[in-house]
């Protein structure tokens, strides 16, 4: 059986391991186990480093849930456990632009104004497309989704913010 059969098989069991290195490393990429799994399953063995005494460990990078490009390190132990030693995200290879501007779109957790039927909501953590140059962003399906679904329950939201509201014609003069 080829090694990425071997992989993605302990993964459909669930017999792999996350070491504490990887945690921190997923962590500040935005990676979670599924997004581990997301990668293997769809993923392809991209690099062997074959010169390690304890054994090979492989590079598969694949898409994670929310479609980025991610990598996973991993070793397969005698024992048959999978360890992931680390994960990272990987940039897009086809570079997205921004449709407004040409700028450069990153990946980063936004607070996110939301519109939905006519009311608008805060919503703080989101993952999202952000143009660097105009600040534009672009909502993976699934999580505009969850947007949606978090806009029909608004009435449980607990938390407000509050904006300055000022008057054009006043806010030069002093009392807005
Ligand atoms: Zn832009």
């Amino acid at each position: 059986m080829d090694i990425l059969r071997r992989i993605r098989r302990t993964v459909r069991v669930q017999k792999y391991r996350i070491s504490s290195h990887a945690n921190e490393e997923m962590s500040d990429d935005e990676i979670e186990a599924r997004d581990i799994e997301s990668i293997i399953f769809t993923g392809k063995v991209a690099r062997r480093f074959t010169r390690d005494p304890r054994g090979t460990r492989y590079e598969v990078i694949g898409d994670t849930t929310d479609g980025r490009r991610g990598g996973v390190v991993c070793r397969l132990r005698p024992s048959g456990v999978l360890l992931i030693i680390t994960a990272m995200q990987k940039k897009n290879k086809k570079g997205d632009r921004c449709e407004f501007c040409d700028g450069n779109v990153e990946h980063r957790l936004v607070r996110a104004r939301f519109h939905f039927k006519g009311q608008t909501i805060y919503v703080d953590n989101v993952p999202a497309w952000v143009c660097a140059r105009c600040q534009e962003r672009y909502f993976d399906a699934a999580v505009y989704k969850r947007l949606e679904a978090i806009a029909l329950r608004r009435g449980h939201i607990r938390k407000t913010v509050r904006f300055p509201l000022a008057d054009y014609g006043k806010v030069l003069t002093g009392n807005v």
